[in-house]
């Protein structure tokens, strides 16, 4: 099967780093316009830089603006009014046990990790209807699955996810944009290492143990024993975003690394 997404525009939110950044290298090597995302005029810079000299082909458009409000993403949709493939990609996580939750905290996560993906996805699913082709994708999580007792707020916004973009899916029955969730498990992105490095550094140990530890202790029904690697999740979207995976809608599709015990 050869992905070929030339001619194609893709919208990736939060894409300077991380998840977010193999998402958007992986969609460019296969011909993609794609459109980086993060806060700052300078993250963007430095990711279309790094994406470059990874691909020096690629067609990159930037775009600073602060995605956990609707006024940043009204100026990202100003910026690129249309796309052909979305990747609702932006989310933050911490740790904090529940008692300890501020309502201002329930509201961050919720217009980060949700609404970014609601305001988004309905600027763009209209041109997509009227073009009659279209990828929505959401990135959720395994933890929209099984919520973490140490993040709830973390993993309501994550459940929350697929039921937007199932509904989102059935709403647009019979045309040629699909929508599908995309639930990695525990992945070594930016965010990942960030926050086992600064436990490794309060504990003293070194960090892989941190990880090995994490996986037996938090996540032990992992079959692969390992974070998965960022392209590994990256691969996964960018087949859902190509032309091949027209009869894949409404799913979520996990690559959680076997992480939830179910068969379906
Ligand atoms: P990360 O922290 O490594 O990267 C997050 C990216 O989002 C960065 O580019 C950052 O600059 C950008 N960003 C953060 N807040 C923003 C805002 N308000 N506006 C615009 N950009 C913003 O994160 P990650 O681990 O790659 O996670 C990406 C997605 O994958 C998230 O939705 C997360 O919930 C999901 N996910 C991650 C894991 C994991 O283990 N890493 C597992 C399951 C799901």
């Amino acid at each position: 099967m050869h992905i070929d997404l030339s001619g194609k525009s893709a919208v990736i939110s939060g894409s300077t780093l991380g998840i977010g950044f193999a998402i958007a290298k992986g969609l460019a090597n296969a011909g993609a316009e794609v459109v980086i995302n993060g806060r700052s005029e300078a993250s963007v810079g430095k990711a279309r830089e790094a994406l470059l000299k990874d691909t020096p082909k690629a067609k990159v458009i930037t775009v600073a603006a602060d995605l956990s409000t609707a006024d940043g993403a009204d100026k990202l949709i100003k910026a690129v009014p249309s796309a052909d493939i979305l990747v609702n990609n932006v989310g933050i996580f911490e740790p904090k046990p529940f008692e300890d939750i501020p309502d201002g905290d329930w509201q961050r996560f919720f217009e980060t990790n949700v609404m970014s993906g609601i305001r988004l996805s309905r600027a763009y699913v209209k041109g997509m209807r009227e073009k009659n082709w279209g990828r929505v994708v959401f990135i959720s999580s395994e933890s929209g699955i099984n919520i973490p007792g140490e993040m709830v707020h973390y993993g309501m916004t994550k459940t929350a996810q697929l039921a937007v973009s199932r509904g989102l899916a059935q709403s647009l029955a019979g045309t040629g944009v699909t929508v599908n969730s995309v639930l990695p498990g525990p992945t070594r992105s930016d965010g990942v290492i960030d926050f086992f490095g600064k436990i490794a550094a309060g504990e003293g140990v070194p960090q892989a143990e941190i990880e090995k530890n994490f996986i037996a202790q938090f996540r032990p029904s992992s079959i692969i024993k390992r974070l998965a690697e960022v392209e590994e999740v990256a691969n996964m979207v960018v087949y859902i975003c190509s032309k091949q995976a027209s009869a894949t809608t409404g799913a979520s599709l996990r690559v959680d690394g076997g992480v939830v015990a179910t068969i379906t």
